[in-house]
């Protein structure tokens, strides 16, 4: 259950009371590369070092003002998101990929995220080679489910993250190939 591939979405919920049993806090990590939205946020463990590596190139290539928003979130707090969300674009609780701790949402500080920003055509560029992908990629909607979302990052290893480049797969369209769904 703990795989970094696995797959959560709305047919495939996560038990509420799962949890990663490797969360790292983000405001401990020395040196960190990246801003944090002022509250606890925590990735699991090769997440957390996974996202320090992207942003220190990030960093490296003059992209120096990422911030995390979000990361982990347990099925209580997205019971909250969920029932506070006005559009239904909030996953219900045990839907969410945040509850794995291998997804994070990303910020341009003081700006947010869209789809045709520099920052975002970054992060599509090279967060494969960190082993994240851009879950819900522009175009895909019809496998995903979910609109177009450029700020959320899912860490699934590089093998992985490469061969959905490469095939141009969303992570639904990954675990159809490998047999697993
Ligand atoms: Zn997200």
């Amino acid at each position: 259950m703990n795989e970094t591939t696995m797959l959560v979405n709305e047919s495939h919920p996560l038990p509420l009371n799962w949890q990663p049993d490797d969360l790292v806090d983000l405001w401990k990590v020395q040196p960190r590369h990246y801003l944090l939205y002022p509250r606890p946020t925590r990735l699991s463990e090769c997440a957390a070092d996974a996202a320090n590596g992207l942003f220190e190139q990030a960093e490296r290539e003059g992209f120096d003002d990422f911030m995390v928003l979000s990361a982990f979130r347990d099925s209580d707090y997205q019971a909250g998101l969920f029932a506070d969300s006005p559009n239904g674009y909030v996953a219900r609780p045990g839907c969410s990929e945040h509850q794995t701790g291998l997804a994070m949402d990303i910020a341009q500080f003081g700006r947010g995220m869209a789809l045709d920003d520099a920052h975002a055509a970054w992060l599509t560029e090279n967060c494969w080679e960190h082993g994240f992908i851009v879950r819900y990629p522009e175009g895909r909607e019809d496998v995903t489910g979910i609109p177009a979302e450029p700020w959320h990052l899912r860490y699934v290893g590089r093998d992985a993250a490469m061969e959905m480049r490469e095939r141009g797969w969303v992570l639904e369209e990954w675990h159809g190939a490998h047999g697993m769904v």
